[in-house]
């Protein structure tokens, strides 16, 4: 198994990881987009959960998704000014990794 994001998951390759519970871990991305910029990654390798129909256990990591990113919105601080979760699906979008994950960013006023 080549994946990055399993890999670092799995501790097998470093990263700065900001949180962790038993289905996710949280870590900053390598190239920021943002002044906060962090990566929130299912434990599980996960691909393309929105590609077909849109199954129960899809629904369950996403509402995860929206409770984590509450937490480490707490956490980083950013509660009041603001943050954005961004999801990328396919060439267009710019995905790059196949490991399911959505962005976390803030830190600055962003435009569309
Ligand atoms: P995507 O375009 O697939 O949604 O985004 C993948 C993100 O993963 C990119 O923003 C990229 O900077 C980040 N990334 C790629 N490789 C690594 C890595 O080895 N470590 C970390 N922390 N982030 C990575
Ligand atoms: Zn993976």
């Amino acid at each position: 198994m080549e994946c990055i994001f399993c890999k670092i998951v799995q501790n097998k390759m470093p990263a700065d990881i900001l949180y962790r519970d038993t289905d996710f871990a949280v870590f900053k991305d390598i190239n920021p987009h943002a002044p906060i910029h962090y990566l929130i990654v299912p434990s599980e390798h996960i691909t393309q959960p929105l590609k077909d129909q849109v199954d129960h256990k899809t629904i369950v990591v996403l509402g995860k998704v929206f409770s984590i990113a509450k937490k480490i919105a707490k956490i980083l601080d950013v509660e009041e000014n603001g943050w954005r979760l961004v999801q990328n699906n396919g060439r267009d979008a710019g995905q790059v990794i196949e490991h399911f994950h959505i962005h976390f960013l803030a830190g600055k006023k962003m435009r569309m």
